[in-house]
């Protein structure tokens, strides 16, 4: 996976050598010489990683990571600060900063790639939800609302059979968090498919393989999407390189700082609400995307997409797809005597009284205004004609409640039906004949179905 990677550095010599390596590796390399030139180049050119010098004349690295996390536009961007050697105080202030990942001086291969290719796994996520979730933004379906979200207060599960260990990181984390400990991975996995926001996992420990553990968080299902930080001896590097190939998300060096600790907890934390909450979101837009907010049908828009496959797969030698179009009669007449409230009641009942006389295949929406669309999957016109008398007897039949059951409407509708042709791969002329028909009932008179075979 390639990615785009912004180095800032005000030594000329650090960024050539930086930019060399991650060319050599067929990333793409854009580069600034001090923090100004840095925040313009991420706003304008949304680099998916920005490797930053902490040490710079003017604007310092921390200050300009704080901008960085600052802006709605560019806070999902992961940035890896560059640091001194031992540079303990520099990491726990660029973690408050909000810097995602660390790397020392002078920077060693194996750790900048397998850091960068982690990173570039996890921006892709976070694009993929921020991109799903701008266009129901452009669709009109999300709210516009940004979220900002904290990182204190999570449920932390610690797998750990270290018991010192375990009662250190306990005590620690209880400061600001929720957190408990496990010593079997068994127990933990079960915890962790509960409600928990962050898995820390000892990769030293005795009784299991906390890699392993690690792995099987990444793979199962439920808990997929879920943080872990993986404690592992700094000096044993092929296993912070393995733990980060596993899809680990941070690295927490043993000896553990309990500032590093809290720091690197609260940017797990707050980087799994952002995505929780953009995938909540699209969730919620994609269900409004597709249904009506009146009635809870489905909407034209989902109906299009369900309709052009069923009347492909009619025409590949199916059984065809047949179509009512249900307009209600005088409908004006309702909104222009007793309101437009009266009338979304009728709207609504109506709804109700379409659903519950379709068969579970068959697919009722409001295709617009007071006009409905049914479409019924491997049906003949005269089954369809059948299903659709039904309809306008239930309509007919018993006048609709309005006005809390004050008044007795009687409500009548006029149906078209039709069916695909064998050679009819697009819906078009489906709709239309379906369309056609039902004016014909309006001009026959209404409170009426009429079937046009083609
Ligand atoms: P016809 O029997 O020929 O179908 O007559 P009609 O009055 O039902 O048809 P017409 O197309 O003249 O009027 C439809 C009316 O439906 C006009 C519009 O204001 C109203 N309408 C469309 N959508 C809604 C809605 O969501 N709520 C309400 N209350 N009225 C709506
Ligand atoms: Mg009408
Ligand atoms: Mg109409």
């Amino acid at each position: 996976m390639s990615a785009r990677i912004l180095v800032v550095d005000d030594i000329e010599a650090n960024v050539r050598l930086l930019e060399a390596k991650l060319a050599a590796e067929y990333y793409e390399v854009l580069t600034a010489a001090d923090g100004p030139t840095a925040l313009a180049m991420a706003a304008a050119e949304k680099p998916d990683i920005v490797l930053l010098d902490v040490m710079m004349p003017g604007m310092d690295g921390f200050s300009v990571c704080r901008r960085l996390k600052d802006d709605a536009e560019t806070r999902h961007i992961p940035v890896v600060l560059v640091t001194a050697l031992d540079g303990r105080a520099d990491r726990v202030a660029g973690l408050e900063a909000g810097a995602d990942e660390f790397l020392t001086k002078p920077i060693d291969d194996v750790m900048l790639f397998a850091r960068v290719r982690s990173l570039t796994r996890l921006k892709a996520v976070i694009d993929e939800l921020r991109e799903r979730e701008a266009s129901g933004r452009r669709m009109g379906v999300i709210a516009g609302a940004h979220a900002r979200l904290g990182g204190s207060g999570g449920r932390i599960l610690v797998v750990d059979d270290h018991a010192r260990q375990a009662q250190r990181l306990l005590a620690e984390l209880s400061v600001e968090h929720r957190p408990i400990v496990e010593t079997e991975p068994e127990k933990a996995l079960l915890t962790a498919r509960g409600a928990v926001d962050l898995v820390i996992v000892n990769t030293d420990a005795r009784g299991f393989d906390g890699l392993r553990f690690a792995a099987q968080i990444r793979s199962d299902e439920a808990t997929r999407s879920l943080p872990v930080l993986a404690i592992v001896d700094f000096d044993d590097r092929p296993k912070v390189v393995k733990a980060l190939e596993l899809g680990v998300n941070d690295i927490l060096a043993r000896p553990i700082d309990p500032q590093e600790l809290a720091a690197r907890a609260r940017t797990q934390i707050r980087r799994k609400r952002y995505t929780d909450y953009l995938r909540d979101n699209l969730d919620h837009s994609l269900e409004l995307a597709v249904t009506d907010q009146l009635t809870g049908l489905h909407n034209r828009r989902y109906m299009q997409g369900r309709l052009d496959a069923l009347a492909k797969r009619a025409s590949a030698g199916g059984e065809p797809v047949a179509c009512l179009v249900i307009d209600i009669d005088h409908f004006k007449k309702i909104n222009d005597s007793f309101g437009h409230q009266v009338g979304d009641d009728v709207l609504r009942e109506f709804a109700v009284r379409l659903a519950s006389n379709v068969r579970a295949i068959d697919l009722p929406v409001r295709y617009g205004g007071e006009e409905f669309v049914v479409v019924m999957p491997d049906t003949r016109i005269e089954d369809a004609h059948r299903i659709a008398e039904r309809i306008r007897l239930h309509v007919a039949g018993s006048p609709f409640r309005v006005l809390g059951g004050e008044e007795l409407l009687s409500v009548t509708i006029s149906i078209g039906v039709a069916a695909s042709l064998p050679d009819e791969a697009s819906p078009q002329a489906l709709l239309r004949r379906a369309d056609e028909a039902m004016y014909e009932a309006k001009a026959a008179g209404r409170n009426r179905v009429i079937a046009r075979a083609a």
